[in-house]
């Protein structure tokens, strides 16, 4: 059971975790549940890499990239192919620039900032984004559950994936976001960590919500 939605003040909720650990899904329903704005910043690099690819930039040009970086629009986030597989191994590739991210970081942290609140998922909110957010949650799970879950949704998307192919991919991913010397994905020290190996959404769901509604009651009587 969790409690009822958010009465008291406006509060930032942080929510980080490798690829396909089923962190955006559970975002985006913590952020229903406490009727707070989200946004998907993921979303952000697969731009960049999309507008990178579009002007026939090379992604390992940081100069190049962050310069494309710095012109992004709110208009070219609408672009629904930033969703799939390949732009999301292309988000990752220009994520490694320093350029990129720094020019990221105000539209994130005015996000952040919202006067209701807010809830953002990515890689290093909760490290360098909003470092002082009110909840920090790790979402995490195997890599074999989690190439499992995105071979399934591929497949059930018409593609033909293999598992083994996407568990290479998935490892792969993890290993160039955890190892980027720029903002690296790792837990913040006073993040909560959720294994979603053994849950399904509804219980991740659950289980996030028991977090978030006790950091809230600590919060409330401070
Ligand atoms: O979360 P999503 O899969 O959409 O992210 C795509 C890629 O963008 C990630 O693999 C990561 O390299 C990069 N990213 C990041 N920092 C964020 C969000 C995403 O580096 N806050």
């Amino acid at each position: 059971m969790t409690t009822s939605p958010l009465t008291l003040a406006p509060v930032t909720i942080a929510i980080d975790g490798p690829a396909a650990a089923g962190k955006g899904t559970l975002a985006k329903r913590v952020a229903e549940h406490y009727g707070l704005p989200y946004l998907d910043t993921g979303l952000l690099y697969r731009a960049v890499g999309k507008q990178v690819m579009l002007a026939g930039v090379d992604p390992d040009d940081e100069e190049g990239v962050g310069q494309v970086a710095r012109k992004l629009e709110p208009g070219h986030l609408d672009d629904p192919t930033l969703r799939g597989h390949e732009a999301g191994e292309l988000a990752s590739r220009i994520a490694v620039h320093g350029r990129v991210r720094e020019a990221l970081v105000e539209f994130q942290r005015a996000f952040a900032a919202r006067p209701e609140g807010a809830v953002l998922d990515g890689r290093d909110i909760g490290t360098v984004i909003c470092p002082d957010a009110d909840v920090k949650i790790f979402v995490t799970a195997s890599a074999e559950v989690r190439a499992r879950r995105r071979t399934d949704e591929l497949i059930g998307h018409g593609r033909d994936v293999t598992y083994e192919r996407i568990l290479s991919e998935v490892r792969s991913r993890d290993e160039r976001d955890s190892g980027r010397t720029v903002a690296p994905l790792r837990p913040a020290p006073d993040a909560h960590l959720l294994d979603t190996s053994e849950l399904d959404i509804e219980a991740a769901f659950q289980a996030a919500c028991a977090v978030i509604d006790q950091r809230l009651a600590n919060l409330e009587t401070r």
